[in-house]
């Protein structure tokens, strides 16, 4: 059996190999075993009940909370030619009688179901006139109340999977905290059924945190090497999004906004612009993504603090699915986590209890000052066999020297002076380096003293520089324009009085000078 769902993995789906644990899983539910499988977003879940509806001769039922992601799946399966359809309360009277003619009809392989639709007397019946060899339950999170999105519909699944006793059960979830996985087992009766856990490292992501001090120049850094790359940038609000979307615009980056807030249609169009690479980045709350497979997003930074680990990292494994490097960067700032625990605070008993225990992991993975790997797989129940990634912020800072930077800050704090404090350090950067921009000739920047006397460095490594000057208290940014001026501190420094010293943070230098004009 397994060599025929092979040929369906290559004929009908149009993939070379499975993924870890694809392989197993299907044999296990092929041979009509239980099971619970543990993998990661993007790990390729659904090819694990995808591949055996089409071997059954009879239904294969999934369970689903999410009606837009329920949607995606059935168009793309009938792009294979693989009938399937799906009942729930987005469809009208018509489109819904429609789908229950074709399951009468036996003209359906595989039935996607929201969980209150299921629980409806009405679909019971009609499905105990159904051969059922399969019950998937997706997102099977969702029935512990530990687990970050508790539904109470969930539970009752027990109940409705004894209406087919000779359906095989297959539970997935990408949520694999040691307790939620105990809960799935035991409200699923899934005790004795074996347990695929797919690792949870993803390789390929670099991990950053950095303190959120000036969140816009911090995005514009982050972007100024990542000319042309695809990434998301996630905010907590919607108003957020729309200031941010704005003022990236504003410097020319090719950007959409995405948020509830939105219409539908202008939604659809800014995900469509942005799958298709039409636009680079998108602005979003996290509304953005369910559902998305976007082969090539090399970044996703979180301009504010996601809630938890949870929703942090299925954010983040948007990016690389390709199994390319991308980067990952959080700004932290404690009024978020204030935030954060002001909604907290609203909830009661249970819900309180969960939230607090979910922040409290979260800020773990933030603070610690070792391998982020480590705290951030130890909550999905893994052991990170390593305590140096080489992918994450603090693994690469540890081998960062604190180096004497006075002479590049005296060229940089008099080529402040000589264009009158009015410029910021993209501006700065590109005098010391002798650009020929428009901007530099027209301001006759280039008879300056301090012009093209930057070539050792690149223009980032001077940028960087500026912000580790303002870090440092010898500059300030102005508020309206984000002109460096000179603090008094500067003074000791230009007349060699002081020496600078510090560290660039190397960490921000992801794909070296080639990506700089
Ligand atoms: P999950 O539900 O676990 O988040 P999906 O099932 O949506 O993940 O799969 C993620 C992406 O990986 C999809 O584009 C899917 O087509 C792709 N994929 C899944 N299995 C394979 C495979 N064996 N080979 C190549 N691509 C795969
Ligand atoms: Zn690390």
């Amino acid at each position: 059996m397994i060599k025929e769902a092979r040929n369906k993995l290559n004929n009908v789906f149009g993939y070379e190999d499975f993924r870890p644990l694809q392989e197993d899983v299907i044999s296990q539910v092929l041979d009509k075993e239980d099971a619970l499988v543990i993998m990661p977003t993007g790990g390729g879940k659904s090819l694990c009940y995808q591949i055996p509806a089409l071997i059954f001769d009879g239904l294969t039922i999934v369970v689903s909370p999410l009606i837009s992601l329920m949607k995606d799946q059935v168009e793309q399966l009938r792009q294979y030619d693989i009938p399937a359809i799906y009942l729930n309360s987005s469809l009208s009277p018509e489109e819904y009688q429609h789908n229950v003619n074709k399951l009468k009809r036996g003209e359906v392989k595989m039935l996607y179901l929201a969980p209150e639709t299921l629980l409806m007397p009405k679909t019971r019946e009609l499905l105990s006139t159904q051969d059922i060899d399969l019950f998937t339950i997706d997102e099977a999170h969702c029935i512990s109340e530990w687990g970050h999105d508790f539904r109470p519909e969930y539970r009752q699944l027990t109940e409705v999977r004894k209406d087919f006793p000779e359906a095989t059960c297959l539970a997935l979830t990408a949520t694999a905290t040691p307790r939620v996985r105990k809960d799935i087992k035991k409200i699923l009766k899934l005790d004795d059924s074996e347990t695929f856990l797919a690792s949870f490292d993803r390789k390929n992501l670099f991990l950053k945190v950095a303190d959120k001090d000036d969140p816009l120049e911090q995005t514009l850094d982050f972007l100024y090497t990542r000319k042309k790359q695809s990434g998301i940038i996630y905010c907590f609000s919607r108003k957020q999004v729309d200031e941010l979307y704005v003022e990236l615009k504003k410097e020319g980056h090719s950007v959409k906004p995405y948020h509830a807030g939105l219409s539908k249609k202008v939604r659809g169009r800014n995900q469509e612009l942005f799958i298709r690479d039409d636009i680079s980045i998108i602005v979003a709350t996290i509304a953005f993504g369910m559902g998305i497979d976007k082969p090539n997003v090399r970044f996703v930074m979180h301009y504010d603090m996601p809630k938890n680990i949870e929703s942090y990292y299925q954010q983040i494994g948007r990016a690389g699915r390709d199994g390319l490097r991308s980067d990952c960067l959080l700004l932290y700032s404690r009024s978020d986590k204030q935030k954060i625990q002001y909604f907290i605070n609203q909830k009661e008993d249970k819900e309180k209890e969960v939230a607090e225990k979910h922040l409290k992991d979260l800020m773990k993975f933030l603070e610690t000052d070792k391998c982020r790997r480590v705290p951030l797989m130890k909550y999905f129940g893994e052991t990170y066999p390593h305590d140096d990634c080489g992918m994450c912020d603090n693994c690469l800072s540890v081998d960062a020297e604190v180096e004497d930077l006075t002479v590049q800050s005296q060229k940089f704090l008099s080529c402040i002076a000589r264009t009158d404090e009015k410029f910021g350090a993209y501006y700065i950067a590109d005098v010391l380096r002798g650009s020929k921009s428009k901007k530099v000739l027209e301001n006759g920047h280039d008879e300056l003293s301090t012009y093209d006397i930057g070539n050792e460095w690149s223009k980032e490594q001077w940028i960087l520089l500026g912000r580790m000057l303002v870090r440092q208290g010898y500059l300030s940014r102005e508020e309206n324009y984000g002109s460096l001026e000179l603090e008094e501190q500067a003074k000791a420094v230009l007349n060699g009085k002081e020496n600078v010293f510090g560290v660039l943070d190397r960490t921000d230098t992801v794909i070296g000078d080639e990506a700089i004009e």
